[in-house]
């Protein structure tokens, strides 16, 4: 951050939200970081040349790999999940796809929670498979049933400690005892929950994903995905990992782990993973989404705030059956969001309306502040009925699995004044 400032000295999260990674530009002094809106860059020789594609010294090639306003993101979301070092991509599904990439071999294995973004479910369940990358699903309330779920292929455990639909808090710390105990790394999408409420590596997770699209850019504006890795995953303790520890026929016979050691994943999600697939986040992107994580700690206190005031009022509402927010005493996993989120329970959550699916068609119709669309983490607050719309070609026992029962309605709660969304949704119950 700062030369001038004494090392011994630890900056807090919301400092470091606004500017770790980012210095004034040494050419022109510009204080905010630029958008480098460019493909490549001039090599200062052939000897420079020859060691950047050797991966001997760190600069840039060509935006595919690495770019100045990306670089920017990455430093900063490395420093705020207590990370060693991040790489980004297009979108959070695409660096999903590139971290698994970094992972598995064709046959290999890795345990998910069911409870999971519905895109998620989609990718690892379906295409995933397509590529012989095999998941096991289980119900992630009880840590031992990933335990349960180890084999000799096993690759990785993949959870969200905070889950949408259906407010769920996971116990973090005991499925990352269990991860050790398998010698395999902890994956946290952490999207719902960002690095401001919860730090997974805190609590013992090796690898940290997000989809930076939702409350990270925070305006609806700019897809994007981040890797983080906590550089304390020992590859090596075993031969589980050939993808890190042998020689990678991709890049010319080099050894990510050993040469890279502790940020060798992001490494070799890069030089790889980014290089033969392609999916780089575009530096605008980046810049917008640098600019909103400046102000992450205020807005996320607001969604919190906001989402608690509502679900007080629907939960004490006579149309409403149940409210899954983890924030209520009435939520079974109040208790672990006391201990994993101490400054709230996130802004995403679900409420079950008296009426069925016509009561939850109705809802959405009447509303006038919340925008009926498919997004969650908005400055804007936004409604989704499930099962008219994202889960529409599941059967009634499908749906009801996945927390979106006909009667189901999402909330992604936004910055407006409280007591403005509160009038808007005893408008759409008055309808109902
Ligand atoms: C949106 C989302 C994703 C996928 O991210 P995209 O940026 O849409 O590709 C993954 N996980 C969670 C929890 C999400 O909300």
């Amino acid at each position: 951050m700062d030369k001038k400032t004494d090392s011994s000295w630890q900056y807090g999260d919301e400092t470091k939200a606004v500017h770790a990674g980012a210095q004034p530009d040494p050419v022109t002094g510009a204080r905010n970081t630029p958008i480098y809106q460019t493909t490549s860059y001039v090599f200062d020789s052939v000897e420079h040349a020859a060691d950047l594609f050797n991966l001997q010294t760190f600069g840039f090639i060509y935006s595919r790999l690495t770019n100045p306003t990306v670089a920017v993101l990455e430093e900063r979301m490395a420093a705020l999940e207590n990370g060693r070092a991040s790489v980004c991509a297009a979108s959070g599904h695409a660096i999903q796809f590139l971290t698994f990439f970094s992972l598995l071999e064709p046959g290999d294995h890795f345990i998910a929670s069911r409870n999971l973004y519905g895109g998620s479910i989609t990718q690892f369940g379906v295409s995933f498979k397509r590529l012989g990358w095999n998941v096991t699903f289980v119900d992630p309330t009880d840590p031992e049933n990933f335990r349960n779920a180890v084999t000799a292929k096993t690759k990785a455990i993949f959870i969200e400690v905070l889950a949408n639909p259906g407010g769920i808090v996971l116990d973090l710390e005991a499925i990352s005892a269990v991860a050790k105990d398998a010698h395999v790394p902890l994956i946290v999408d952490n999207t719902l929950a960002t690095p401001y409420l919860l730090q997974p590596m805190n609590w013992g997770a090796d690898l940290v994903v997000h989809s930076t699209t939702k409350f990270l850019s925070g305006h609806g504006t700019s897809m994007g995905g981040v890797l983080i890795e906590s550089g304390k995953f020992d590859w090596a303790a075993d031969d589980r990992f050939p993808t890190m520890t042998q020689p990678d026929p991709a890049y010319h016979g080099l050894t990510f782990y050993e040469t890279f050691g502790d940020f060798g994943f992001t490494m070799k999600t890069r030089a790889v993973g980014l290089r033969d697939f392609g999916p780089a986040m575009a530096p605008a992107n980046a810049f917008y989404t640098i600019t909103a994580i400046e102000s992450l700690p205020a807005r996320m206190d607001r969604h919190v705030s906001n989402a608690m005031a509502v679900a007080e009022f629907l939960e004490a509402h006579p149309k409403v059956k149940r409210v899954s927010y983890a924030g209520l005493r009435s939520s079974p996993y109040y208790d672990l969001a006391k201990k994993y989120l101490p400054k709230g329970a996130g802004a995403v959550f679900t409420f079950e309306l008296t009426g069925g699916y016509e009561a939850g068609v109705k809802m959405v119709e009447s509303v006038n502040l919340f925008s009926h669309l498919a997004n969650v983490g908005d400055t804007r607050s936004l409604i989704l009925h499930p099962a008219s719309t994202t889960h529409r070609q599941l059967t009634d026992q499908q749906r009801d699995a996945a927390g979106a029962g006909a009667d189901v309605i999402r909330l992604s709660i936004g910055q407006e004044t409280a007591a403005d969304l509160i009038h808007d949704l005893d408008r759409g119950l008055s309808a109902v």
